[in-house]
């Protein structure tokens, strides 16, 4: 309903927005009234999400919005620098709703990882955040704007797991940097949180070995993984 756009002035970017989670942010977003600027590695699946989003334009209430997709690597310095500029040249401001959902992850046991899957998690999920989460504030500190930053960290970074040194030390290096630039922020008008997911459903968790999915299961109080829409009994 349009009294529920509660953003419907907003420019919000997502990236790893041809992901699940990132996928379902972008269509959230969308339906609160934000128009959006969809990023992805993946230029196709970003694309797709735009194109699912210009679908939901026919819902009550709900406009079309210029919404684009912009294929990049948000664990490169330029890449994401020229993100912003590109965004900020389509749209003519600076997105004040910044999500990063872009991640991966490269399991192995701490006795046999290699050198470059430990770098390339750190990279994308963790040097990405900080080259994000800085653009943005440059953006939105020189056009006197305010925002809310959002970095998907993940319960790991808080708990641990086995095979996922790397993954855990990303997300736990998310949880301070993001804490540390709310401090420094507050004071520019930005808001700055993470947001630390269970286990969801979406591609990158599709490639966990089913026997450690039964044993994740397990623990989990509601008996199944969630979903990225946060949909109850999916
Ligand atoms: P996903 O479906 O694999 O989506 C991640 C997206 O990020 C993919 O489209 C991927 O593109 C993109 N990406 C990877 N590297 C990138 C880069 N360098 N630059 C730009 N985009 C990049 O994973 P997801 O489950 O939705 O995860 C989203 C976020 O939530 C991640 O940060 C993840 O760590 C976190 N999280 C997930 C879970 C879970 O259980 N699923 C739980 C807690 C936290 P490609 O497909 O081309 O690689």
């Amino acid at each position: 309903m349009a009294s529920q756009l509660r953003l419907r002035s907003a420019l919000a970017l997502v990236t790893g927005a041809g992901g699940g989670i990132g996928r379902a942010v972008s269509v959230r977003l969308a339906g609160e009234g934000a128009t959006v600027a969809a990023c992805d590695l993946d230029g196709a699946a970003a694309r797709e999400t735009v194109r699912l989003l210009r679908g939901r334009g026919n819902e009550e209430g709900v406009s079309r919005g210029a919404h684009a997709s912009f294929q990049v690597d948000v664990s490169e310095a330029g890449a994401t620098r020229r993100l912003l500029e590109q965004v900020q040249a389509c749209f003519s401001r600076p997105p004040s709703v910044v999500v990063s959902c872009a991640g991966i992850n490269r399991d192995e046991f701490l006795l046999h990882m290699s050198e470059d899957d430990w770098d390339k998690v750190i990279a994308v999920n963790l040097k990405s955040i900080f080259l994000v989460t800085q653009a943005a504030a440059q953006a939105l500190v020189s056009s006197s704007c305010h925002g809310s930053i959002i970095n998907i960290s993940s319960i790991i970074g808080k708990v641990g797991n086995v095979g996922q040194t790397n993954y855990a030390a990303s997300k736990a290096g998310v949880i301070g940097l993001t804490q540390t630039a709310a401090r420094e922020l507050g004071r520019h008008g930005i808001r700055c949180n993470s947001v630390l997911p269970g286990f969801i459903t979406t591609p990158m968790t599709q490639k966990v070995p089913q026997k450690v999915l039964d044993k994740v299961i397990g623990m989990i109080p509601m008996g199944h993984m969630g979903s990225p829409e946060g949909g109850l009994f999916m």
